[in-house]
């Protein structure tokens, strides 16, 4: 393949301090770090991605590094992974970085439109991956209304997922973390043919 699409999945958190959403037999740095890998593999049966995690072990990672990793390759999509508990059903949330409003309505810097085009398609990719979600499983796009680090400065289409998929009273959830994994595969397999 001469100029793969590369997809960067980042699971968050990572390292002694960087543990994320914890509550009693819930992990979240290391949930994040399963459903990336879960979706790794799905992805890299497909043929048409290279997948690049932005960590790998149990080990901190700044963001800037991160950030980094998600803006040397030319064509690329870009999903920070976040996971919590749930009480009575799964549930995702998928936020994009709320678009920085352009100086003029007509005309855009070449600056201003790549941001532009970044946003749009950041939208359309979460918009994909909520369709990939059942209708009875609760889902919302959130247009972050705070600066969300982890997507400040990426350049490609860029989405965080929040992931409440382990249920909190601990009982096995790998169903749901099969499930999850799949339908963000796909939404990412949907949004690779419309950006690239
Ligand atoms: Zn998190």
């Amino acid at each position: 393949m001469a100029d793969p699409i590369h997809v960067i999945l980042d699971p968050g958190h990572g390292g002694p301090t960087e543990w994320g959403y914890t509550t009693t037999g819930f992990d979240e740095k290391t949930t994040n770090l399963v459903l990336a890998k879960k979706i790794q593999t799905i992805l890299e049966s497909k043929d048409d991605f290279e997948v690049v995690l932005s960590r790998i072990g149990d080990f901190p990672v700044t963001l800037n590094d991160r950030r980094k990793t998600a803006n040397q390759y030319n064509k690329s999509i870009f999903i920070s992974i976040h996971s919590s508990t749930y009480d009575k059903e799964p549930h995702v949330y998928t936020y994009v970085l709320k678009q920085v409003p352009a100086t003029s309505a007509s005309i855009l810097t070449p600056i201003e439109s790549a941001h532009s085009l970044q946003y749009k398609n950041s939208v359309k990719f979460a918009q994909i991956l909520e369709e990939e979600f059942p209708e009875n499983m609760n889902h919302e796009i959130v247009m972050a209304p705070f600066p969300l680090a982890s997507l400040i400065g990426i350049q490609s289409p860029a989405i965080l997922v929040e992931c409440a998929c382990v249920s909190s009273n601990a009982t096995s959830s790998e169903a749901n973390l099969e499930e999850f994994s799949r339908n963000i595969a796909e939404g990412i397999d949907r949004i690779a043919g419309k950006v690239y």
